[in-house]
């Protein structure tokens, strides 16, 4: 079923939309916007490094759902950049001062504009995105989550920690790990999920005393922009959040500027990120690309499976790192698991639904992604896939690609070996769990997995030796990344470092380790100098007593 377009609701927030621009999915590459213009009117060449020099230059942020113009923003240069940075770098002193209570004071009062205008918020989330109503709300909810997880256990993750000297002679000292705020974390995120990706990081950077400075995917900034100005404007929040706009140029400015990298982004990407951090040797975090596997094996609950399917691979119209992206299943069940997940897919309702809750799948959010699931589909096509729903682009203005199922897909294909991001869902017979298991573990990512089996260990056991950060037995990936408690990241090449859990953070953290004395203090000590014969018998006695085993050894005797 078709849904009208387009989406509504954004006119107060936004200048109003212009026609359709058919030039929109022309754009080259990936992850950048297709008109990058200086104000004379002329066209830049998105992306090109030198082309973001000059404060004029501008972006058009574009609506998926119907091509059209939502805003056009400035691109910031290095040098704003740095400004920017400079700024907030100034209010961190007084950020971190005020203590885990102050933080949570401004974060509680954001949580609770976010609650007052969650409507408004939306709406601006689909024009920008292109998602359905239910996909675009999730993103709020995820934020007012993590606001109060955040600020209810931060604290106890960042308290100090007492450690106990491993040698008795030491425990004369107390000794604390204390964890200390990276001045300012840079955060750059993708158009995928615009605030869970952004602001997601952005709490828990905020939470540890960090000032943070976010550069959103230039596809997707209004949103977030939006909340950074009511964090500024409305709520007169401290000076210690901010955003800056553009692509690489930007991107690369931020990295130099900060003292922490949180990228979320592709595997591509990531690397000249992680690059260009290593010439300030500032530390990164990459959350990168997956091409997560689904194990089904013939003990599964066969329609449970078939739906897991349906919703982990098309759900944000399959935009999701962490996306179902390739499927195995036992042969004894192959021919129902695929003709339950054709019947699902086909039902399935593909529109701009504004505030109706009435389509399943949305547009996508990146001209450049439809050309790579386009590409892909059509590479499993020519080998001799069976396409058994969807498999084109609609014929209409906007990025609309069919919800896709293909079957009897197998590992030469684009569709099962590299990430496709989009709403296909590729399926391949497997004489066994250990087949599936080898195939499953056939990539060079490991971001996530899921594995559905029958009662009994045998789904765990799976799901254990699957080479992935995050894997979910009988279930999906939303409810990893909802236990906000676990670290979630990618092993291989989808990245370095985790997001949630302690380690979510402490990364914003550097950790000073700190000895105190426990009792009064000599004048001098036994070790310092001067070095005479029986000071050092003393210490190599001691050193002795505690390092040998058995009593004999440990006095010397023979
Ligand atoms: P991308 O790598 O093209 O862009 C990500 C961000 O990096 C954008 O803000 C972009 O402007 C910026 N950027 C581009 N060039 C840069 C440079 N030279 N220096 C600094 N920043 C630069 O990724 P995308 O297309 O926006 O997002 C899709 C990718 O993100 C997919 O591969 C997906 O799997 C991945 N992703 C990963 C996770 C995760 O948690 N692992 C989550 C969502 C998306």
């Amino acid at each position: 079923m078709w849904l009208p377009g387009p989406v509504a609701y954004i006119g107060l927030w936004i200048n109003e939309g212009t026609a359709p621009d058919p030039s929109r999915s022309g754009v080259a590459e990936r992850g950048q916007v297709g008109a990058v213009s200086d104000m004379s009117g002329g066209e830049a060449a998105a992306g090109s490094s030198t082309d973001y020099q000059s404060p004029t230059e501008t972006i058009d942020v574009r609506c998926p759902a119907d091509g059209s113009v939502l805003e056009t923003i400035s691109v910031d240069p290095p040098q704003r950049v740095a400004e920017v940075v400079a700024r907030v770098r100034r209010a961190q002193p007084g950020w971190e001062a005020i203590g885990p209570e102050g933080r949570a004071h401004w974060l509680g009062r954001l949580r609770d504009w976010i609650l007052d205008h969650q409507d408004e918020l939306d709406d601006l989330m689909q024009a920008e995105s292109g998602k359905v109503r239910a996909d675009a709300a999730l993103e709020a909810f995820y934020v007012l989550e993590a606001i109060n997880f955040w600020i209810r256990r931060g604290p106890r993750y960042l308290a100090d920690e007492k450690v106990t000297p491993h040698t008795p002679v030491l425990r004369t000292k107390r000794a604390k790990i204390v964890y200390r705020p990276y001045p300012v974390a840079g955060i750059i995120s993708p158009w995928n999920f615009p605030l869970i990706l952004s602001l997601g990081d952005a709490i828990p950077a905020l939470v540890a005393g960090c000032a943070t400075v976010i550069k959103p995917s230039e596809l997707t900034p209004l949103t977030l922009r939006e909340l950074v100005r009511a964090w500024r404007e409305e709520i007169g929040a401290p000076d210690v959040l901010d955003v800056v706009d553009g692509t690489g140029e930007t991107g690369g400015a931020l990295v130099d500027e900060c003292d922490f990298i949180q990228f979320t982004g592709s595997e591509r990407t990531g690397k000249i990120v992680m690059k260009r951090a290593a010439d300030t040797l500032t530390p990164v975090s990459l959350e990168l690309g997956g091409n997560d596997p689904m194990i089904v094996t013939r003990g599964a609950d066969v329609e449970r499976a078939a739906n897991a399917a349906c919703f982990g691979g098309l759900m944000n119209t399959g935009q999701i790192c962490l996306s179902i992206e390739r499927v195995y299943v036992e042969a004894p069940i192959y021919d129902e698991f695929v003709e339950r997940l054709r019947v699902n897919v086909e039902r399935l309702r593909q529109g701009a639904d504004g505030r109706a809750y009435a389509a399943d799948v949305g547009a996508m959010t990146s001209p450049a992604q439809l050309e790579i699931v386009s590409e892909h589909v059509e590479d499993a096509r020519r080998a001799g896939a069976r396409i058994l729903a969807g498999g084109r682009r609609a014929d209409r203005p906007g990025d609309w690609y069919e919800p896709t199922l293909i079957a009897d897909a197998d590992h030469s294909m684009k569709v099962m070996r590299e990430e496709t991001f989009g709403p296909v869902i590729p399926v391949m017979k497997v004489s066994d769990a250990e087949d599936a298991l080898r195939l499953a573990n056939d990539t060079p990512y490991g971001l996530g997995g899921a594995v559905f089996a029958g009662e009994g260990s045998e789904g765990e056991r799976l799901a254990r030796r699957i080479e992935a950060g995050t894997v979910a037995v009988n279930d999906l990936f939303p409810v990893n990344y909802g236990v906000l408690d676990l670290p979630m990241g990618g092993w291989k090449s989808s990245g370095i470092g985790y997001r949630h859990g302690a380690v979510g953070i402490r990364k914003f953290c550097r950790s000073e380790s700190l000895t105190l004395p426990r009792f009064p203090q000599p004048k001098s000590e036994v070790v310092w100098f001067p070095y005479t014969p029986r000071r050092r018998g003393i210490v190599r006695r001691v050193y002795r007593f505690m390092n040998a085993r058995g009593w004999r050894q440990r006095l010397g005797l023979k």
